[in-house]
């Protein structure tokens, strides 16, 4: 038996539950189907086959997790803040517990291959932990003073809050939202992305056997266009923290704006990866082709756009090229894959509708550009050279192991080309001067920016975009920013004067 029938044969017994039972909603602590009997299937995009059939919620489903959420929030919000770090502690453990449970569903459902996924359930724990370990300070402000008045101001959670997510890493990305809202003292509606559901169900699972009240998290699986669409609508919903698409973002900013809902979003990328030819070209190629073909270049920070100075661009752009021929695709829980099938054949399609704009336009193929295999979606890990900043490959979201390179003659010039898209999340600067890096991550336009260094994640550090990459920071404190409210109670110091009308 090789190491991937092995696997197979595991993660056959990690679905069986769900083949059995379906990926139900999860409302007040149980697991209950949708109210109106309906489900939809998820697939597996190594071949297709249906894996599992999910609870299809809807408004009225929405309604009752949201009657769940409002009546666990009083309790909830009350919990001292070490005793809510004490249980988000405990689902930590619980995640860790059954990490390799959560990435071999994860695997199956989304099509990312195991060598990262492995990873995911362990990240996905260290953001409960991190939060966790806020919770005792989550209500703390600050005492300002003036001669009469003494004022004081603290965070209270907002109250029951919406939390959306998409389809690419959904358990790692789920649990980098929800953790911060239970910390903080809120209580949630999960509605996961309805191409990968299966490992929310396990979450909400996880999280009450360590000792979640029931009702604190609830899950409801359906469409965006119902389910999502009512949860942003729903008037004892407080807050929307969303990730997703940027065209879902502004659907959701219009679809909250009866109930003024408070939204938090981290929307897509096209994120330059900029090499001078001072860097250090080994570990900017290294670090260009890892953000862009690891996660199948389904990644919200992958570094979709390789700006490289024209000096060094033919050598830069042969070592990309080699590096994405070599690339394994294949089987998700074969160790040796690093890109697995893209997540659905509708994100397939999009992906290889790219491959010919590219043509049409006028750029050059110099590795992938095809499907591999009939079966499943899975796609070539691809480079487009002699490409122009104007082109679609180089403004459009690809979402997939697809990278664009353009060349550069100087500064100016490379900022112009990488501040010149919609988006604005992150970039990634490689050059030895140390004044050109301060110029440049000064004219940036981006949340976020790795400075001859590989994307690398700091739970502290506030995580976010620009433009239309997103709304708000998640991270430290910027977190709690959102799911909390603001207070300012102001004591009288001393007696003062108070102006005494019509007398
Ligand atoms: P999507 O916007 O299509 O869907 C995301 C979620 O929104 C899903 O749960 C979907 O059901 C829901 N939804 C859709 N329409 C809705 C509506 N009208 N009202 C409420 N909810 C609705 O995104 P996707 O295709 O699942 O995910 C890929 C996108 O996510 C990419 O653009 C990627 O860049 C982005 N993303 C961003 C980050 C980040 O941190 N910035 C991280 C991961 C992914």
């Amino acid at each position: 038996m090789t190491a991937l029938d092995d696997n197979i044969a595991k993660a056959r017994t990690y679905m069986a539950p769900f083949r059995k039972n379906g990926v139900m909603n999860h409302i007040a602590g149980k697991s209950v189907p949708a109210k109106s009997g309906k489900t939809f299937e998820t697939v597996s995009p190594v071949d297709l086959a249906t894996l599992a059939d999910v609870a299809r919620g809807d408004a009225s489903d929405i309604d009752e997790a949201a009657a769940a959420a409002k009546a666990a929030f009083p309790d909830w919000s009350k919990t001292p803040g070490a005793e809510r770090r004490r249980i988000l502690i405990k689902v930590a453990e619980a995640i860790e517990a059954r990490a390799e449970e959560i990435a071999f569903t994860e695997c199956m459902d989304t099509g990312q291959a195991l060598r990262f996924m492995s990873k995911a359930a362990i990240r996905g724990a260290a953001n409960f932990r991190y939060y966790a370990e806020q919770a005792p300070y989550a209500e703390d402000g600050e005492v300002t003073r003036t001669p009469t008045q003494m004022n004081t101001t603290s965070r209270r959670p907002i109250g029951p809050v919406g939390v959306i997510t998409p389809w690419n890493t959904p358990f790692m990305l789920s649990t980098w939202k929800i953790a911060p809202a239970l910390a903080a003292g809120c209580t949630v509606v999960h509605k996961p992305a309805e191409f990968s559901p299966m490992t929310a169900k396990l979450l909400v699972e996880i999280a009450e056997e360590a000792g979640l009240p029931p009702g604190v998290l609830n899950t409801v699986n359906g469409y965006g266009e119902d389910a999502g669409k009512r949860l942003t609508e729903h008037p004892d919903i407080k807050a929307i923290a969303f990730v997703g698409e940027s065209r879902t973002g502004s659907l959701i900013m219009a679809q909250g704006a009866a109930t003024l809902k408070r939204v938090h979003f981290e929307l897509g990328g096209k994120n330059p990866v900029i090499i001078f030819d001072d860097a250090d070209i080994d570990r900017a190629v290294d670090a260009a082709t890892f953000m862009i073909y690891s996660l199948n270049g389904e990644r919200c920070t992958s570094s979709s756009r390789l700006l490289v100075q024209d000096t060094i661009y033919d050598e830069v752009t042969r070592r990309v090229a080699e590096v994405a021929g070599k690339i394994k695709v294949g089987h998700p829980l074969d160790p040796e894959t690093v890109v697995g099938p893209l997540i659905h054949p509708e994100h397939e399609q999009k992906v290889l509708s790219y491959f010919d704009k590219a043509r049409v336009e006028g750029a050059t193929i110099a590795a992938g550009g095809q499907k591999v295999g009939d079966a499943g979606c899975f796609v070539a890990p691809t480079l487009f050279t002699g490409a122009r900043g104007d082109m679609a490959i180089a403004q459009e979201e690809i979402f997939g192991p697809v990278l664009t390179a353009i060349p550069f003659r100087d500064e100016e010039e490379a900022l112009q080309i990488a501040n010149d898209v919609p988006y604005g999340l992150s970039a990634y600067l490689w050059t030895s001067d140390l004044d050109r890096a301060i110029r440049m991550t000064d004219a940036l336009e981006a949340g976020m920016m790795w400075v001859n260094s590989e994307n690398i994640r700091h739970l502290p550090t506030p995580f976010g975009g620009t433009k239309s990459s997103g709304i708000g920071r998640d991270g430290g404190d910027w977190s709690f920013d959102f799911y909390m409210e603001t207070v300012n109670v102001s004591f009288p110091r001393a007696g003062h004067r108070i102006p005494r009308l019509g007398g």
